[in-house]
């Protein structure tokens, strides 16, 4: 047999350990997990170079603004954003104009993305209150988990936040028995509205509209409170959930708890609720701003407690590209600025100088960043490992040379927006990405011609089910 692919000289991560050899491609899967002498012919040789073969991200939290807000990136810019950082695969969340809270719009979302993306990707539905007939719908049409918020949308976004939205307790108990029948995970945005909209008019009143407070608003307890109520929803309504973003320990020891309570639970965090603080967001302003926002030192070092004891079940970049005038917006007046990160570019690296710094194990972090993300959204086993008969997505990352990260190097069509970690001296960059046996990119160079090549995502792929 000759191969169209075969990639030699690397270590190759496999059941959770790496061991020196080569990976050979077929029709865009894996066909041969060997030492280098035992790999066959192939039309294309590409040599790791002795650094790690990983199987490639799949990041469980994107949000790309095709086609509603196409000034702020599009497929093509953000899925090449994603292969620079190594990412194969993502799950992308509403907010998108529209949401996609019909099977119409879903359909309307895969036929612009189609002739774009240059990874693969799949769809999260949107859930809430204002189309309950829709939801069992859009689940039928092809979608990975649903998404929604619990509060109204915000002030000039009520297009974004269409059908997304669970605004009150008698909403979410109705939004959430419509999900359960669809046997689908629900994402929830989990940060207590009341509250934060009462602070922020408090501020406000008394003038108090700088940096600060952006986290004094919207304090942990606003996510810890939420996170207890909806696993009390869930557990009433039969409801799978996951919990996505999570920014305190707290919310996650409540989830801990749960899981040990044997509920159908998952939480995710991020890599800025683990790498960086609430001073960024008085160093940056606007630009650090993200919900829920960035905690205290102290709160950031014991979240890492629930990744290594296995309490967060993946880490989700939560991508958010905006532009530069919606964030500066809120340096007059921090509330008014957009909030959200264009980071799918950090995920990787941060995450492997962690493992290089030992915060982490690589076995760890392959689960947090593939592994878990494809089993928990039906993606397994086509992605999330390196094994014979799996889409050959692969990330082959720079181990032994540190750079120093500046965002303007970054492929995001935001790339402005986002300055937090100017300066981290990190190792891991992805220096080839590999999509279904294609060489998306090749020494930091993303090939334009891949432009369409990604594919939509449909759970279930096991039973040979195809968009
Ligand atoms: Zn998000």
């Amino acid at each position: 047999m000759k191969a169209d692919l075969v990639i030699r000289n690397g270590q190759i991560f496999v059941n959770g350990e790496f061991f020196e050899g080569g990976v050979a491609v077929k029709d865009g899967k894996t066909v041969a997990i060997c030492e280098d002498r035992y790999l066959p012919e192939a039309e294309t040789v590409l040599d790791a170079e002795g650094n790690p073969v990983m199987p490639g991200v799949v990041d469980t939290h994107v949000h790309v603004r095709d086609p509603g807000h196409r000034e702020r990136g599009t497929f093509v810019t953000e899925t090449k954003a994603a292969a620079a950082g190594g990412v194969t695969c993502f799950l992308e969340h509403p907010i998108s104009s529209p949401p996609p809270y019909s099977p119409e719009i879903l359909r309307n979302r895969v036929r612009v993305a189609t002739p774009q993306a240059l990874v693969d990707y799949a769809f999260f539905g949107a859930a809430g209150a204002e189309f309950p007939d829709e939801v069992e719908k859009v689940a039928k049409e092809g979608i990975v988990a649903f998404k929604t918020f619990l509060h109204e949308a915000p002030e000039g976004r009520d297009e974004e936040f269409r059908g997304l939205t669970m605004a009150n307790d008698g909403e979410m108990l109705d939004g959430f028995r419509a999900v359960a029948k669809t046997g689908l995970i629900l994402t929830i945005h989990a940060e207590n509205n009341d509250i934060i909209q009462r602070l922020i008019r408090q501020f406000r009143a008394e003038g108090k509209v700088g940096f600060e407070y952006h986290y004094k608003s919207r304090p942990p307890i606003t996510e810890i409170e939420t996170v207890a109520k909806l696993l009390m929803f869930a557990k009433e309504t039969g409801t799978r959930v996951s919990f996505a973003h999570i920014s305190t320990p707290e919310a996650a020891e409540l989830v801990k708890r749960a899981k040990l309570d044997g509920m159908d639970v998952y939480l995710e965090t991020c890599p800025h609720y683990l790498f960086l603080t609430e001073e960024m967001i008085d160093k940056y302003g606007p630009y650090a701003k993200g919900n829920p926002p960035l905690r205290s030192r102290e709160s950031m070092e014991k979240l890492w407690d629930y990744v290594n004891d296995g309490s967060v079940d993946f880490i989700g970049s939560d991508h958010g590209p905006f532009l530069v005038s919606e964030k500066e917006k809120g340096m007059k007046d921090i509330f008014t600025a957009a909030a959200g990160p264009a980071c799918i570019e950090m995920t990787l690296p941060l995450m492997l100088t962690a493992v290089r710094d030992g915060k982490l194990s690589m076995r760890r972090m392959v689960e947090l960043l593939c592994e878990n993300p494809a089993r928990v959204f039906g993606l397994w086993p086509r992605k999330g490992a390196i094994r014979v008969g799996g889409d050959a997505d692969y990330v082959i990352a720079d181990m032994k040379n540190e750079y120093t990260v500046n965002n303007k190097d970054f492929v995001t069509h935001s790339r402005d927006t986002s300055p937090m970690y100017n300066g981290f001296r990190l190792v891991g960059k992805p220096l080839h990405t590999i999509v279904r046996g294609r060489i998306i990119m090749k020494n930091r160079v993303i090939d334009d011609s891949a432009e369409g090549w990604g594919k939509v995502m449909l759970p279930g792929w096991g039973s040979g089910r195809t968009a």
